[in-house]
């Protein structure tokens, strides 16, 4: 028996005890294509040479300062390399351990910001209905699913949630990508209305959709409406990038695709490749210098902030990347992995759509092609078709269908950019099986 506490306590997993590039591989020897990077972390793949050597000479140097006493190389130098590639004013790193808690460290910056600005009023959140923000309870209450937020509520901060931008689903027949992405700028602008500009603290979203709605981007034009709507009120905008960040997408950033600047930027997951545990909050120069030009300290932290072997591992995750072009081939991968699935699944009859953008692919199962009607969600598909895909030795990253909001259940695809030609095949051929 496991004494571990883990999340199904109802269900048990192979062991896993290797990894030998785009593969897992489990005490039974068992390989598995990793074609989710667990939930889009591994990006280069396992046991990759030159980030195991980067961690073990850290290690043996400086495996820990705490960020009250010291600063080390590996954080500074990690911290230039991501404001110098950062869109706009986004001059400082915020280092954190994940995704929740960069997110927690974005809301805590930008209700800071305004305490310290005078506005302590705008204290109110705006997010979207069916996101996913992380599970801390500040991110948690920022998420729009109900189901993952009914049984703690009260939440610790108020928190608004509007339609995401998901095509699909929500454009309608005689409407425009672009009119469709007018209306839900207004239905952002209405809210804000209706709480009172002057109440609101910040807007956050991902610019592409993970998790919650698998791979989905926004229409065109939307994110540079919302950017425009956050100005005209003072509201400041959270892009959380978690998931879409770092190359995932075919840019560093998602939000450069958008043409926009956000004024927090979250980032984890394949920052640090999986490696080691890594996550930041990139902030703007506005930002820093109200609270450099009033208290002068950040009321936040955590003992691990900036972990020297966690920087060096991100380092040379990032620096890995940059020098074997990986961006490029995540657009051309990606275009071949989309073309492949299309070829083999557009005439599925129960698969609805196939999205995403680079590396970042989505494919949404639903009931009835014609109509969009989902499965019921609580038929569990996606749990099937992950221990199915398990079984023919794929990982994917299958999330159902909710009852908050109509959506099908979706599998998420999020293969390491080392992957080659080969692997497209394989996966393709993987998940035919699955389904
Ligand atoms: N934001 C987004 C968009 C995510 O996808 C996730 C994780 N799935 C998080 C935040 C939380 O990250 P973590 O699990 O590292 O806390």
């Amino acid at each position: 028996m496991s004494h571990v506490l883990h999340r199904s306590l109802t269900q048990s997993y192979p062991t896993a005890v290797g990894g030998d590039g785009v593969y897992l591989i489990d005490a039974d020897g068992k390989h598995y294509l990793d074609a989710c990077g667990g939930a889009a972390v591994s990006c280069l793949g396992h046991s990759d040479t030159d980030v195991i050597a980067a961690v073990k000479q850290q290690i043996a140097s400086l495996a820990y300062a705490h960020s009250s006493f010291f600063t080390t190389e590996p954080m500074e130098a990690l911290a230039d390399l991501l404001t110098e590639q950062a869109p706009g004013k986004l001059d400082y790193v915020y280092f954190v351990s994940g995704g929740s808690e960069a997110v927690e460290a974005a809301l805590k910056l930008a209700r800071q910001y305004f305490v310290e600005k005078g506005e302590p009023e705008r204290r109110h959140v705006i997010a979207r209905r069916q996101s996913y923000h992380g599970n801390t309870l500040g991110a948690l209450a920022a998420g729009g699913n109900a189901w993952r937020r009914q049984q703690f509520q009260p939440l610790l901060i108020e928190v608004s949630h509007v339609s995401p931008c998901y095509a699909y689903r929500d454009q309608r027949m005689d409407e425009t990508p672009e009119a469709y992405g007018t209306r839900l700028v207004n239905e952002l602008e209405t809210e804000i209305q209706r709480l009172g500009p002057e109440q609101v603290m910040a807007f956050i979203a991902e610019p592409v959709v993970g998790a919650t709605l698998g791979a989905v981007p926004a229409v065109p034009g939307y994110f540079k409406g919302i950017r425009e709507l956050c100005d005209r009120y003072g509201i400041l905008l959270i892009c959380d990038e978690v998931m879409c960040g770092m190359g995932r997408t075919g840019a560093m950033f998602a939000s450069e695709q958008e043409g926009i600047e956000p004024d927090l930027l979250c980032i984890a997951k394949g920052l640090g490749a999986g490696y080691q545990p890594i996550g930041a909050t990139l902030v703007s120069k506005t930002i820093v210098d109200t609270i450099k030009n009033g208290s002068g300290f950040f009321q936040h932290g955590h003992t691990y902030i900036g972990h020297a072997t966690a920087c060096a591992a991100a380092l040379a995750v990032q620096k890995t990347i940059a020098e074997r072009g990986l961006l490029a081939r995540v657009n051309t991968l990606g275009t071949s992995l989309q073309q492949a699935l299309e070829e083999r699944f557009q005439s599925h009859p129960h698969v609805g759509d196939i999205r995403g953008r680079g590396l970042f692919r989505g494919i949404e199962l639903v009931l009835d092609k014609k109509t969009r009607e989902p499965f019921d969600p609580a038929l569990k598909l996606h749990a099937k078709v992950k221990a199915a895909a398990m079984n023919a030795g794929l990982m994917c990253y299958p999330m159902g269908g909710t009852l908050d909001g109509r959506r099908g259940d979706h599998i998420l695809l999020a293969p390491p950019f080392i992957m080659e030609e080969q692997h497209v095949h394989e996966l393709v051929d993987k998940l035919e099986l699955a389904l």
